[in-house]
């Protein structure tokens, strides 16, 4: 397995530098985090992306995500990890 799925809450980030050091992603951070469906990579890749920590079963993983997909609210995050039978994350 080289990547996990999990649906999380996470600010809008714009690029790897991340809130602290890019004007934009800052700006984008302070709005309220929406439900996201990312995909955790195991590996490190060769593209520098925004690193984000999980829990998988009592396992801590820290990886490099990509956003695959960003949910309108709560509700709509719930039912799709329901009808995909998706991981969802609340911490
Ligand atoms: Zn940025």
């Amino acid at each position: 397995m080289d990547s996990i799925d999990i649906i999380k809450k996470m600010p809008s980030i714009h690029c790897a530098r991340g809130p602290k050091r890019c004007k934009k992603c800052k700006i984008m951070a302070e709005e309220e985090e929406k439900f996201c469906l990312i995909r955790v990579h195991l590996k490190s890749g060769k593209i520098a992306r925004p690193m984000t920590e999980i829990f998988v079963g009592c396992r801590r993983i820290y990886g490099e995500y990509d956003v695959v997909k960003i949910f309108k609210n709560d509700r709509d995050a719930k039912e799709y990890a329901i009808n995909n039978k998706k991981d969802i994350t609340f911490s």
